[in-house]
C-alpha cells in the first residue's frame, strides 16, 4: 500500500486558535485523516514522531532564542513548511509586546526574569524559508483546505490578494466609514475571510494583514478626517500586522 503523506503540526508564540480551527474542519477533517497521516499535533495525540514531515504547518511567531532554533529543525526536516495563521506569518498581535522595552514587557508578566530570554516576536519567515502563507487569525476554512490541497498537490494556493471591502460589498453591506463613520481597515487588509466583521456591523481590525499593495496613506487620512489621533491611528496599523513593511511605513515605526 502506498505510504501516506506526513504532517506535522507546531505551535510557537500564538494562542492555539489556528490549530484549534484546523480541527474546527469537523467532517472535512475526519476526511482528511483517510489520505495523510498526521505524525506530530503535541495538541492532540499522546505518541508523536520526530519527523521527517511531508508537510509541517506551523503555528505562532518566534519570540526566544529556543524557538529559533526550533524552527530551524523543523525547515531541515519538512519538504513543505506552512506560516499557519498571522502569528507564524508576522508576529500578529504578540507583536505588539515589540512596542515596548524587551525587559519591561517580561517583568509585565513574570516576577522573577532571571531565566527569561526573549527575544522580539517576529514571523517563522525572518528566520527560516516559509514556502506557503495562510494569513488571518485564524485563517478562514476554506483557506486551510485550499493550502493543505495545494501542499498535497505540490501546486501554488489560490489565496485572495484584494481588500476585504470586495467580499464586504458582494454582501450587500452598507459601509461602516460612511453610514456610521467608523474606523474600518478593510480597504487596506487581505480578503480571505468573507468580511465577517462588517457582516457583524462591526469594524475590520486588519486581522489578515495587509492586502497587496495597500494604499495605507489614504487610509490614514480617512481616519484623520474622522478625528482620530496620530497615537489612534498608529495603534490601528500595530494591532495584528505592525511588523509588515506596509502596516509599519504607517504607523511610523
Ligand atoms: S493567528 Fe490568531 S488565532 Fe492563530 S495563534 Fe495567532 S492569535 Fe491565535
Ligand atoms: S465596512 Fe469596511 S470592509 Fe466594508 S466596505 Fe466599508 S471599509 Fe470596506
Ligand atoms: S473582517 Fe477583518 S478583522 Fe474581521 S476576520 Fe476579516 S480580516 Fe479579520
Amino acid at each position: 500500500m502506498k505510504k501516506k503523506p506526513t504532517i506535522g503540526i507546531f505551535k510557537f508564540t500564538g494562542c492555539a486558535g489556528c490549530q484549534l480551527e484546523l480541527l474546527h474542519l469537523e467532517d472535512v477533517f475526519i476526511n482528511l485523516l483517510d489520505i495523510v497521516d498526521i505524525t506530530y499535533w503535541v495538541m492532540v495525540k499522546r505518541e508523536n514522531t520526530e519527523g521527517p514531515w511531508d508537510i509541517s504547518l506551523v503555528e505562532g511567531g518566534i519570540s526566544t532564542p529556543e524557538e529559533i532554533e526550533e524552527i530551524k529543525e523543523i525547515r531541515k526536516k519538512s519538504k513543505i513548511l506552512v506560516a499557519f495563521g498571522d502569528c507564524a506569518v508576522n508576529g500578529c498581535i504578540p507583536s505588539i509586546r515589540n512596542w515596548i522595552p524587551q525587559m519591561e514587557a517580561e517583568q509585565c508578566v513574570y516576577s522573577d526574569t532571571s531565566s527569561i530570554h526573549s527575544t522580539k516576536i517576529l514571523g517563522i519567515g525572518e528566520y527560516v524559508k516559509v514556502d506557503m502563507v495562510l494569513k488571518g487569525c485564524p485563517p478562514h476554512r476554506e483557506n486551510i483546505i485550499e493550502v493543505i490541497k495545494s501542499s498535497l498537490l505540490n501546486i501554488r494556493p489560490r489565496l485572495r490578494q484584494h481588500p476585504v471591502c470586495m467580499e464586504c460589498k458582494l454582501k450587500d453591506n452598507a459601509c461602516l466609514i460612511i453610514s456610521k463613520n467608523l474606523p474600518c481597515m478593510g480597504p487596506v487588509t487581505s480578503a480571505g475571510c468573507g468580511a465577517i466583521c462588517p457582516s457583524l456591523n462591526r469594524i475590520c481590525e486588519g486581522c489578515y494583514g495587509p492586502m497587496s499593495n495597500p494604499n495605507t496613506s489614504a487610509l490614514a487620512d480617512v481616519f484623520r478626517k474622522m478625528g482620530y489621533s496620530e497615537e489612534d491611528i498608529k495603534r490601528k496599523f500595530r494591532k495584528y500586522a505592525g511588523m509588515t513593511p506596509e502596516f509599519r511605513k504607517e504607523a511610523g515605526d
